[in-house]
């Protein structure tokens, strides 16, 4: 009876320490919402475009920066596309413009538009570009959020205005939105 008793409470004190232990090791209050996102480019259909996009949250609006190399120079669309699958060689598999709001194509200044419109990247003669802008539609979590989605550059420029995609020609690279380990704060 002694001895039962013994085990009885080494079990209980094993238990209580395993519950205060397992409490300890949660979030208090849920995971964090990413702060900051980051896409590698790759190379489609023969083009030699490499570089990295970055996605800084920046108060209400998210940071947009891109360095890349590679391209032909002039302008060239620079869109967010629905699927974050850059498998197929053409681009086929990155879906269409990034559209939560089912609305009509347009410039990322424009009021209504895909979210996945960013407009144009310029390259210059050396065929070296960069995008740097905030924008107010794109967002690293909640209904409009990025995570997982692709980014693609364009053979063309983009009008603005063909719907649905800105008559901006071939896909010449993706790259996937991930959460990146570098804090932005
Ligand atoms: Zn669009």
């Amino acid at each position: 009876m002694k001895q039962s008793m013994r085990i009885g409470l080494i079990v209980g004190v094993v238990v209580i320490s395993m519950a205060v232990i397992g409490c300890a090791s949660l979030p208090l209050f849920g995971p964090k919402a990413p702060t900051k996102a980051v896409a590698v480019l790759r190379p489609l259909q023969g083009s030699t475009i490499q570089g990295t996009v970055s996605f800084i949250q920046e108060g209400s609006g998210v940071r947009v920066i891109a360095d890349l190399s590679g391209l032909t120079p002039g302008k060239h669309g620079i869109h967010i596309h629905e699927f974050g699958d850059c498998t197929a060689a053409d681009g086929s598999s990155l879906g269409g413009h990034y559209n939560p709001g089912n609305t009509m194509h347009a410039g990322p200044e424009d009021k209504e538009r895909h979210v996945g419109d960013l407009g144009n990247i310029e390259a210059d003669k050396s065929g070296k570009a960069k995008y740097n802008r905030l924008d107010q539609q794109i967002s690293l979590n909640g209904r409009n959020s990025i995570i997982g989605r692709s980014i693609v550059i364009k053979e063309k420029a983009d009008d603005y205005k063909t719907q649905p995609g800105g008559a901006a020609g071939m896909r010449i690279a993706c790259g996937v939105i991930g959460i990146s380990s570098l804090e932005s704060d």
